[in-house]
């Protein structure tokens, strides 16, 4: 089977690729092969740049024999002009945490007293195979900002993140449910 390794840190991605990879052929696994994912600069200027950088900086570390997909992905809300955006991990400032980014936001949807709550998850994926060809691809999951937190599974922005046609966010709702509907399924 071909090995596909995820370059990412975070745990909760590696666990939605391993499902969402179920019946690809491939095997996953993730950074932790290669040691964990390396400290990389994500100064790219698109969701696609970043996803591109991670792959590259694991593949550096990776078995030559394997593939490598990264993600790059964020939250983009209509009334804040697209923000968070590609700034989806860092809003509230660089080594910020989930809390205080989805805080950051929460407080200027409040302090615009905005009543459009219209927003999309967005994520890039960059594939690259053991002869180093480069591959993109992208996803998007539209919904909306919760006016109330609900739940404790996902991550990140998922306990104010409800998918259109859906009542509850992501964190309120088992893998199982999130997995289908997500940025990152729309893009695989
Ligand atoms: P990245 O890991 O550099 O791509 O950063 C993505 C940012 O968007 C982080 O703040 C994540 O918490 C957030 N994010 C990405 N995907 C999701 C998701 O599926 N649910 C909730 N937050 C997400």
């Amino acid at each position: 089977m071909k090995q596909l390794i995820v370059a990412s840190g975070n745990a909760h991605k590696v666990k939605e690729f391993d499902g969402l990879l179920e019946a690809s052929g491939f095997e996953v696994f993730s950074a932790k092969v290669c040691g964990g994912m390396p400290d990389v600069l994500e100064d790219g200027d698109t969701f696609g740049a970043n996803a591109r950088i991670k792959a590259l900086a694991l593949r550096a570390l990776a078995p030559k024999d394997a593939w490598i997909v990264s993600d790059d992905s964020g939250l983009e809300v209509d009334a804040l002009g697209g923000a968070p955006g590609i700034h989806s991990a860092r809003y509230a400032g660089e080594g910020a945490s989930d809390l205080h980014n989805l805080n950051k936001l929460l407080l200027e949807l409040e302090e615009q007293a905005v009543a459009n709550r219209a927003a999309r998850f967005r994520c890039a994926l960059c594939l690259i195979d053991p002869s180093g060809r480069e591959q993109f691809f992208d996803g998007a999951c539209e919904g909306r900002i919760a006016k109330a937190p609900a739940g404790a599974a996902g991550f990140g922005y998922d306990p104010r993140f409800v998918p259109q046609g859906d009542s509850g966010p992501f964190a309120e709702r088992v893998d199982s449910v999130k997995r289908p509907l997500s940025q990152r399924a729309s893009a695989i």
